[in-house]
């Protein structure tokens, strides 16, 4: 008896306990939100990371915070959503940092710079490093809260129409390269331009431009480049590329705390996810483009090229740094942090792919 007694206890307790916790969570305040994107509303694996990220923080939240997202079609503004962030006209955005590099330069930092690091070494200076103290301090007086919002990986040089052999054959190309690497390019000689994506197919078609660059075989593929240009560089200028959540930091301040604790960890997870989703589909991409397009090419850029884009990108960062104290400092935690890690990066997958040919056929 006494047992049928204890059960029935522990029964009614766990029910009370049950019922209070429905009660707190039905009195929990919803949070309703809008995120406005860079992208349209299929971009895979950028759009889908972030359908996906706005899903799993409203699941996790239990239903306390909607996002909806709004798509470059919507806000007609791709490029505004630093300043709509900022304004709190949308509570938050998903975009590129270096989309801002005339409001302040160091925003390059969180997105990639050309021969710098890799996404695994950015991510380690993100999160165990000085990344995202800097980040906060670069946002902090824009009123934007800003965090790694996944990452490209190493992305490819570009499609080129005619092979570069020598610096000699930079004079006077005319190519879409947009960022610190359009600077870089621009001291070779090269006649820079940035097109809208929607308008790039024609642009290489017509020969209005030369070469460009987009991202690598996952995202190149639905573009059709490899059906006009034939060789395709791999990457010296983005080896990284991280996107970024904002969030306006107001919004931000009047979320609880287990509502934050959501938000971060969903963005570090989704952040992940874009990675390895872009991996996949690079490798998927190019399996069928070199089936379809034989006659595509892939070529590095000669150590005299190589060694010529390195110096003007030292050129070009020194340039910036002279005249941006902040720019300076993050330049040379950067630097400092690439030399302690890249040791590491070399011993093991570099050393690792270059002792062991058995699956690379
Ligand atoms: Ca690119």
């Amino acid at each position: 008896m006494r047992i049928f007694k204890s059960i029935k206890l522990i029964f009614i307790i766990t029910l009370l306990i049950g019922i209070s916790f429905s009660i707190a969570n039905a009195k929990q305040k919803v949070y309703h939100w809008k995120l406005a994107m860079t992208w349209s509303k299929n971009l895979p694996p950028f759009s889908s990371t972030v359908y996906k990220f706005v899903n799993d923080v409203k699941l996790m939240s239990n239903g306390k915070l909607i996002i909806k997202v709004y798509s470059k079609n919507q806000t007609k503004s791709p490029f505004g959503i630093f300043d709509m962030v900022k304004n709190d006209k949308y509570q938050m955005g998903h975009t590129a940092s270096y989309y801002y590099k005339s409001k302040n330069p160091s925003t390059v930092f969180f997105t990639t710079i050309p021969f710098g690091m890799t996404a695994p070494e950015q991510w380690g200076w993100f999160y165990y490093g000085n990344g995202m103290k800097y980040m906060e301090e670069v946002y902090n007086k824009y009123n934007i809260m800003a965090f790694p919002g996944g990452a490209t990986g190493n992305q490819m040089g570009g499609w080129f129409k005619k092979p570069i052999n020598s610096l000699k054959d930079l004079k006077g190309l005319k190519m879409r390269i947009p960022g610190l690497a359009g600077e870089v390019m621009s001291k070779l000689g090269v006649k820079v331009t940035n097109i809208a994506p929607g308008k790039l197919y024609n642009a290489l078609k017509s020969g209005s431009i030369d070469a460009l660059e987009w991202v690598g075989p996952g995202m190149d593929i639905s573009m059709g480049f490899q059906k006009i240009a034939k060789y395709y560089y791999t990457g010296w200028h983005e080896p990284a590329t991280s996107l970024s959540y904002f969030i306006n930091k107001k919004e931000w301040d009047k979320l609880p705390l287990y509502l934050k604790a959501i938000l971060k960890d969903a963005m570090k997870a989704n952040a992940f996810d874009m990675y390895v989703q872009n991996y996949d589909m690079n490798a998927r991409a190019w399996k069928k483009m070199k089936k379809q397009y034989p006659q595509i090419q892939i070529r590095t850029f000669s150590r005299t090229i190589l060694d010529a884009m390195k110096k003007a990108d030292d050129e070009v960062l020194a340039e910036y740094a002279s005249k941006d104290p902040m720019f300076k400092q993050i330049l040379q935690d950067q630097r400092k942090y690439l030399k302690m890690v890249r040791e590491w990066t070399k011993m093991s997958d570099f050393l690792y792919l270059k002792s062991n040919m058995y699956n690379q056929e």
